[in-house]
């Protein structure tokens, strides 16, 4: 599995592996998003009236790309805080360019460097506020130094399944103090979005989540689940949709949930794909795969009552090289956006945006 992935990015990251990927693009494919008429059995051409909705969501937290691609995650290296603040300016010069504004799902561990690290960190994330993006927040438990300091204690996961409704609380609380005591209240009051680390949301983390007066969460990943059996457990598998819906405190992957049935917040999932079966994430470092599953979402996702919102994700430290400089998957991500632009009724909105735009119609 791992192996498959890394060959995927080293493909993508020459020309011959992109031509070798564009010819077999044909093998990208969206399921659930053409819902059927019910009876017909016909699909129906969704009526394109409403937006395009465009979030580039960045996971952000420390680690770089190596030299032959591979990824150096925070858990493996949380020493490496290049990926907080040589990941976000990489990313900040690109959003700059081209005028558009991201989400940043921040793991508070940034809180735990030092001195001029610290200092740069700070410098950027304040930049970030500034050029109007979002910070959300991006729960790593097992790896978050900060947080551990802050509770005298260190945890043995990521994934929600490990945890009761009551810890989980204590570990948005506590991120979000982090993040006012680092950043300022206002910084703190602002954060309105979440993305559970690993995509690990559950049944109780979604009752910790509206519990704590988040309007929307991103951590869905429709049709896809990993690392059973490890600390990292998500399961997504039986969301069968691509539109938002209401994030329900009964069941978690309940994507059916209205706002009868479900809570204030609003789960906008990461927009996924089939590649020959293989379920896939929209994320740029695939970026042959990742424009043939965009044209296909753009024109058939349903925009007749409501903005589609397509949600694309990255990672801070998968734009820097280990010495700061930027990756090939930043610049994938750069020319992603430029594609993304040359469609109709596109918009790039942030999370929280999104979901207003969303509820408003
Ligand atoms: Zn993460």
């Amino acid at each position: 599995m791992m192996r498959a992935r890394l060959l995927l990015y080293r493909l993508s990251s020459t020309l011959l592996g992109q031509a070798i990927l564009s010819a077999l693009s044909f093998g990208v494919s969206v399921p659930f998003l053409r819902q059927k008429t019910a009876g017909t059995g016909k699909a129906r051409e969704p009526a394109r009236k409403r937006p395009f909705l465009v979030l580039i969501t960045v996971d952000t937290e420390a680690g770089y790309v190596s030299k032959d691609e591979r990824r150096v995650w925070q858990k493996e290296a949380p020493e490496a805080f290049q990926g907080y603040h040589a990941g976000i300016r990489n990313l900040r010069r690109i959003f700059s360019k081209h005028g558009v504004r991201a989400t940043f799902f921040l793991s508070t561990h940034c809180f735990s460097s030092a001195g001029g690290e610290y200092a740069r960190i700070i410098t950027e994330l304040k930049g970030l506020l500034k050029e109007g993006h979002e910070i959300g927040l991006h729960p790593h438990p097992d790896s978050d130094r900060a947080l551990q300091k802050k509770l005298g204690r260190e945890f043995p996961a990521t994934s929600c399944f490990f945890y009761d409704t009551g810890q989980l609380l204590e570990f948005i609380n506590s991120s979000k103090r982090l993040i006012g005591e680092h950043l300022g209240k206002p910084a703190e009051s602002a954060i309105k979005s979440i993305r559970w680390g690993n995509w690990a949301l559950n049944t109780d983390g979604a009752k910790a989540v509206a519990a704590s007066g988040f309007l929307v969460d991103s951590s869905a990943t429709p049709g896809i689940a990993g690392h059973e059996g490890d600390s990292r457990k998500f399961d997504w598998k039986k969301a069968h949709g691509h539109s938002p819906w209401r994030l329900s405190s009964t069941d978690y992957a309940d994507c059916q949930s209205t706002a009868q049935r479900g809570s204030g917040v609003l789960e906008i999932p990461i927009a996924t794909f089939s590649f020959f079966g293989k379920a896939m994430r929209a994320d740029p470092q695939y970026s042959v795969l990742l424009r043939k599953a965009f044209a296909r979402y753009h024109a058939h996702a349903d925009r007749s009552q409501h903005p589609f919102p397509f949600v694309v994700m990255t990672h801070s430290s998968e734009a820097t090289l280990r010495e700061g400089s930027p990756t090939k998957a930043a610049l994938e991500l750069e020319n992603f956006i430029a594609f993304a632009k040359t469609f109709p009724d596109v918009e790039f909105t942030t999370a929280l945006e999104a979901r207003n735009k969303y509820l408003k119609n």
